[in-house]
């Protein structure tokens, strides 16, 4: 029933988009780090600074290898924990052993942590950072010079803060469009993949069921057309609201075709997701929508195999959908347990009955 469905989901997620943008936030901060602190070695070891010289080879070994491992591994050294604590170590000393030259360094440093650490521990790591460059301009410089100093580090600190904290709010809003169906508030199908692989790892390494319920709706073209395509939307939404209150928190629901919905049900077998797509059915057909449209639905349920993909999962899901239409609608039908070797296992794109 469900159309062409992609399993390449690297392109189309959003979570991963998102992180691939992080990681080039981070590639990038360490690499111009790396730039501009590596000469530093050299002149402080010119001025017999010979400790912050190995302090400042140490912060760039610590940016070469995130800056290696992102490139080449795509894993992320230590969490960039170290940047933080070397950037912030040095600065205050240099402040303290050559005054102004070191202090210059201070102001990248702070607003760098907003980048590479989470908002919270950003917030902690500056507050103690704006009180030691306190503490050491107070006993380096002039009274005026400490207050400019600390005021001018905190404003820093406090601008960053807001843009990363907005940063944060707009990558979070920006995923959570792009990964649900305007119309219902449902998922859509950008995270399927991905839902559906956790699943399938859960029944391969621990042996945890679960399964999924595929819900087409039964003539819908004939709903729009009677009632017209505004109606049809707002049968729509009010079947994921239906759909919504009878499933747990756990359970995830998605729109993957104009009138099709899927729920992935964790932890349920056969059994029991069977008892549960018969009382969405009922709760579909029970009570008529916008107080006189009456609507059915049919459904499959489809518990996952060992050693299937997801693809076949959802093809075995299908075929069965198609069985509760072909049969009459209006019902549930069991999709057959097959041997994951009998199925499609075309993994480019599955075209699935329908
Ligand atoms: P069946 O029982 O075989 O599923 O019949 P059906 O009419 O439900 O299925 P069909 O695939 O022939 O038609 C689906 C209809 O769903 C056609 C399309 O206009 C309608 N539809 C798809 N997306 C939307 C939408 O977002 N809003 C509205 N109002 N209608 C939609
Ligand atoms: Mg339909
Ligand atoms: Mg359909």
């Amino acid at each position: 029933m469900s159309a062409f469905i992609s399993t390449d989901s690297t392109s189309t997620n959003p979570t991963l988009a998102v992180l691939g943008f992080k990681h080039q936030l981070v590639y990038h901060l360490h690499l111009w780090a790396f730039i501009a602190v590596a000469p530093l070695v050299v002149v402080q070891w010119q001025h017999h600074h010979f400790l912050l010289s190995g302090m400042l080879i140490l912060f760039c070994a610590n940016a070469l290898a995130v800056i290696v491992l992102l490139r080449f591994r795509s894993t992320y050294f230590l969490k960039g924990r170290l940047f933080p604590l070397l950037a912030v170590a040095c600065a205050a000393y240099s402040t303290a052993i050559n005054g102004h030259v070191g202090l210059y360094w201070a102001y990248p440093a702070a607003s760098a942590l907003f980048f590479l650490l989470p908002l919270r521990e950003a917030i902690a790591s500056n507050t103690i950072f704006v009180t030691v460059m306190a503490v050491v301009s107070f006993m380096k410089f002039p009274e005026a010079d400490f207050w400019r100093i600390t005021f001018s580090l905190g404003l820093t600190c406090l601008f960053s803060m807001i843009f990363a904290w907005l940063v944060g709010k707009l990558q979070m809003e920006l995923t959570r469009l792009a990964t649900t169906d305007p119309l219902t508030g449902c998922l859509n199908r950008s995270q399927l993949a991905d839902i559906l692989n956790g699943q399938i790892q859960m029944r391969e390494r621990y042996g945890r069921v679960s399964s999924m319920v595929l819900l087409d709706l039964d003539y819908f073209k004939l709903i729009n057309d009677q009632w017209g395509h505004l109606a049809g939307d707002k049968v729509l939404k009010e079947m994921a609201l239906r759909l919504r209150k009878r499933i747990r928190e756990s359970d995830q629901i998605f729109r993957i075709g104009g009138e099709e919905f899927m729920i992935v049900l964790p932890e349920t077998n056969q059994h029991e997701g069977n008892l549960l797509a018969h009382q969405l059915l009922t709760s579909i057909s029970a009570r008529p929508f916008l107080e006189d449209i009456k609507v059915t639905a049919s459904a499959s349920i489809a518990e996952v195999s060992k050693g299937e993909t997801w693809s076949v999962w959802l093809n075995r899901a299908d075929q069965a959908l198609y069985d509760a239409k072909s049969r009459g609608r209006n019902q549930v039908v069991s999709a057959t347990n097959q041997a994951a070797g009998d199925q499609n296992t075309d993994t480019s794109l599955t075209p699935v009955a329908g």
